[in-house]
C-alpha cells in the first residue's frame, strides 16, 4: 500500500486530481470530508463546539451551523486556536480510520492543510498540484460564484506555493486544460507503476 498526500491551494485542482485518480483506481480519503464527519450528530467534537460556543450553533435538525462557526471564529484567533486544537486530531484520526478499512492499495489523502497539520506524516510522499495564481481566483470564483477578493483573502492565508514546493516530492501542473491534466496523471501513474 502506497498513500499519497495531495494538497494545493485554493483552486488547484485538488478535487480534479482526486475524481481522475479515482476513476484510475485509487481510494480518495479527503480531508474535507472527514472534518464533516467529526461533527455529526452525537460525535463528541459537536457537543464539545456547542459546550464551548453556545446552542445558538445548533441548527433545528440537530447538526452544527458551520456559517454560525465560522462567523464565530472569523477575527478570533483564541477561538479558532481552540477549534483547531479540538478538531484536527480527530480529523487526523477520522482519516486514519478510512486509511485502515481501505483495502486499495494506492490511496490518495487530499487535504488544503496537509502540511499546515501533521496529516502529512501519515503519507509515504506530497504531491503538490500547482496552477497559476490567476487562474485559482478565475477557477475558485467560477466553481463558487465567489468575488475575486474573497478568494484571494483565502490565499493570503495558506501557504505560499514556495512553502510547499520544498516539502513536496512531486509536483503536478494543473496550468493546462482538464484533458492536460489527466494525461499528466496517467504519466505519473505508470511512470511510479501504481495501476
Ligand atoms: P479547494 O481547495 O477550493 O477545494 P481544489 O484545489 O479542490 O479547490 P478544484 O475544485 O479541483 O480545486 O478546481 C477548482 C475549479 O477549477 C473546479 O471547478 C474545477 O473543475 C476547475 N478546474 C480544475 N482544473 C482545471 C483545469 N485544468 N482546467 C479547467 N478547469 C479546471
Amino acid at each position: 500500500m502506497i498513500i499519497i498526500g495531495l494538497t494545493g491551494g485554493i483552486g488547484s485542482g485538488k478535487t480534479a486530481a482526486t475524481d481522475y485518480l479515482s476513476s484510475r483506481g485509487a481510494a480518495i480519503v479527503d480531508a474535507d470530508v472527514c472534518a464533516r464527519v467529526v461533527v455529526e450528530p452525537g460525535k463528541p467534537a459537536l457537543t464539545a463546539i456547542f459546550d464551548h460556543f453556545g446552542e445558538h450553533l445548533r441548527l433545528p435538525d440537530g447538526t452544527l451551523d458551520r456559517r454560525g462557526l465560522r462567523e464565530t471564529i472569523f477575527n478570533d484567533p483564541i477561538a479558532k486556536s481552540w477549534l483547531e486544537a479540538l478538531l484536527h486530531p480527530q480529523i487526523r484520526d477520522e482519516m486514519l480510520c478510512q486509511i485502515e478499512n481501505s483495502h486499495a492499495h494506492f490511496i490518495v489523502l487530499v487535504s488544503p492543510l496537509l502540511l499546515e497539520t501533521d496529516q502529512h506524516k501519515l503519507c509515504d510522499q506530497i504531491w503538490l498540484i500547482e496552477a497559476s495564481r490567476n487562474q485559482q481566483i478565475e477557477r475558485t470564483v467560477a466553481r463558487d460564484n465567489s468575488s475575486p477578493e474573497l478568494v484571494e483573502k483565502i490565499m493570503s492565508t495558506q501557504l505560499s506555493n514556495d512553502q510547499r514546493r520544498e516539502r513536496a516530492n512531486l509536483i503536478i501542473n494543473n496550468h493546462g486544460s482538464l484533458d492536460d491534466l489527466h494525461a499528466e496523471l496517467d504519466h505519473i501513474i505508470e511512470r511510479l507503476d501504481l495501476s
